[in-house]
């Protein structure tokens, strides 16, 4: 099967970071910048560089942006041309479209426009950061034996509407959910049928790698 192609429009923290784990995971990667000495400082690092002006449609036509199978436009601080670009690049048929956007309403709009997927990398950072801040300070943490414990994480986000019997724990991430704490309830005997729910803190315990590799998971 032949592996997927992305093109990547702007290559600014963000898109160059994108552009390069795809190229170093094996795909075809080709970026686009309107600043030529970004293409030139890039050229060696990703499968080919392109000057251009995204949002002129017919320098778009002329680098056949519709037989990518990807194409993540990832134009930050100038929104008019991130939209404009998101635009012509669904009414020239590119079949899955990735943007990012600057703020909620930025989003919403390249959703209307026909964006497949919105990503919000400054936002969901900061959740993270703030997370992995606060963790100490909200969860639990009972050491049982060295490397094991019982911690509380947060529900990651792949887990929310998922039961316990569809998100199978054990076998994916070797740890027991023991307890799920949904506000002021506790469940403290869940069964294969209950759900998780966003926001809800789950009591895990198995060994303290499995446990951060399913808190970290998304
Ligand atoms: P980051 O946070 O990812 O560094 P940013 O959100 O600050 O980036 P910008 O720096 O505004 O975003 O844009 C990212 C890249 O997109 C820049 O390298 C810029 O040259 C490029 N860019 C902006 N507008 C266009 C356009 N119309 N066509 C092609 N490239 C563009």
């Amino acid at each position: 099967m032949q592996k997927k192609s992305f093109a990547i429009i702007g290559l600014g923290r963000f898109g160059l970071s994108v552009a390069k784990t795809l190229y170093d995971s094996g795909y075809e990667v080709v970026g686009i910048d309107s600043d030529p000495e970004l293409i030139q400082d890039y050229a060696e690092q990703l499968t080919h560089t392109v000057q251009a002006d995204a949002t002129d449609e017919l320098a778009l036509k002329d680098l056949g942006i519709r037989n990518f199978d990807v194409v993540v436009v990832a134009i930050g601080q100038d929104i008019q041309a991130s939209i404009l670009t998101t635009l012509m690049l669904k009414e020239l048929g590119v079949r899955y479209i990735v943007v990012k956007a600057q703020n909620e309403r930025h989003g919403k709009v390249l959703y209307k426009i026909g964006a497949d997927k919105v990503v919000f990398p400054e936002r969901d950072m900061g959740v993270r950061v703030a997370h992995n801040l606060i963790s100490p300070n909200i969860l639990d943490f009972i050491e049982l034996a060295q490397d094991y414990s019982i911690m509380e994480i947060m529900a990651p986000s792949f887990t929310e509407g998922k039961t316990l019997i569809e998100l199978n724990f054990r076998a994916r991430f070797g740890v027991n959910v023991m307890a799920i704490k949904s506000g002021n309830r506790v469940n403290v005997a869940p069964g294969g049928e209950d759900r998780i729910q966003k926001g809800d803190i789950l009591v895990v315990i198995g060994h303290n790698d499995d446990i951060k590799k399913l808190e970290q998971a998304s």
